[in-house]
């Protein structure tokens, strides 16, 4: 007997470059956020940490000394940041290409086809595809 082929998702409005884009669960978005966002946000946060803590400091000249310094960290730390896998879009400052949204395709799952939550979009998918 012939084996049944399911029909191609190019069409789905949660397709994106063959990766699936549906919020499965909270914790599986997590699991694909793009990790270089995700440490740009942490070292983000400890530095607004750090800021914050200046505020203790008595003399006003001393402040900004540390407040100079603790942004100087804080590009240095940024700078330094990679991911193996970055690959620049084109004309779109550091941006990743395979970034969608705070989440790397490369992590989210193939789409394996249409399937149940299939849901038609609108724009035609030529577009969709020849976006970078
Ligand atoms: S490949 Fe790009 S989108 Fe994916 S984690 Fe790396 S920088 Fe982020
Ligand atoms: S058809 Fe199903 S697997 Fe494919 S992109 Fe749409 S929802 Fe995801």
């Amino acid at each position: 007997m012939a084996e049944l082929q399911r029909l191609g998702g190019q069409n789905c409005a949660y397709y994106t470059r063959r990766r699936c884009t549906r919020t499965i669960s909270s914790e599986a978005s997590q699991a694909a956020r793009c990790t270089l966002l995700e440490q740009r946000r942490k070292v983000g946060a400890a530095t607004m940490d750090r800021l914050d803590r200046l505020k203790n400091l008595a003399d006003e000249a001393d402040r900004e000394v540390a407040r100079r310094h603790v942004i100087q960290k804080n590009l240095d730390q940024i700078t330094r940041l990679s991911c193996p896998r970055y690959v620049p879009k084109s004309g779109a400052g550091p941006l990743c290409q395979h970034q969608h949204l705070v989440a790397c395709l490369l992590l989210l799952p193939e789409c394996g086809g249409r399937c149940e939550h299939y849901m038609r979009r609108r724009e035609p998918p030529h577009k969709r595809e020849a976006k970078p």
